[in-house]
């Protein structure tokens, strides 16, 4: 199991390297991050997350019973559990669709959970492990879960998107862990 790097670490603030998706060392990046992503109990995870600044991500949002996921590959629904785990390389992802609030919480922020708004569809293409390009649109959970992902290849946080009320008190929250921290 990897461990996962926390809020100033300064692979969370780095932009991630785009790979070649055959590289044989990316498998076995993928296997450690979807053990430490399940480890945690998490929906997904970016290699940022893990100290590695590759553009990988990892997502599975089936234990997300009440949060349910829409997966749709050429306009056809497809049921999500049969697509998971996911295992996107040089994920690239186009928003569609009005934006909705939703929580998050993210691995790297342990503690820390706030509102962003989101579109709520949103347009996928990645490389699998082969080389295969894979196009989908997603909705629901998984939608909001590749924003959040791909964010992280590009050194963004949840928390950077939050509305000015939420990021102060998610401030005053994080100081005061940091303030516990050091006490
Ligand atoms: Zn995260």
């Amino acid at each position: 199991m990897l461990s996962i790097v926390k809020l100033g670490h300064p692979a969370l603030r780095a932009r991630a390297e785009p790979v070649v998706a055959t590289d044989e060392s990316l498998a076995r990046l993928a296997e450690d991050m979807l053990e430490t992503m399940y480890a945690h109990d998490g929906c997904g995870l970016a290699a940022n997350q893990v100290g590695v600044t590759r553009r990988i991500v990892v997502i599975d949002t089936r234990e997300a019973k009440k949060r349910p996921s829409v997966l749709r590959i050429g306009g056809k629904t497809r049921p999500v559990h049969k697509h998971m785990p996911m295992i996107l390389v040089n994920p690239e992802i186009e928003s569609a669709g009005m934006c909705l609030a939703g929580s998050e919480a993210c691995l790297s922020i342990p503690g820390i959970h706030g509102e962003v708004t989101r579109p709520a569809v949103v347009k996928a293409r990645a490389h699998d492990l082969e080389g295969n390009v894979v196009e989908f649109e997603a909705e629901g959970l998984l939608a909001r879960a590749l924003q959040h992902e791909v964010d992280h290849l590009n050194g963004v946080l949840f928390i950077d998107r939050l509305d000015a009320a939420e990021r102060q008190r998610v401030a005053d929250e994080l100081h005061q862990m940091a303030g516990g921290m050091l006490g």
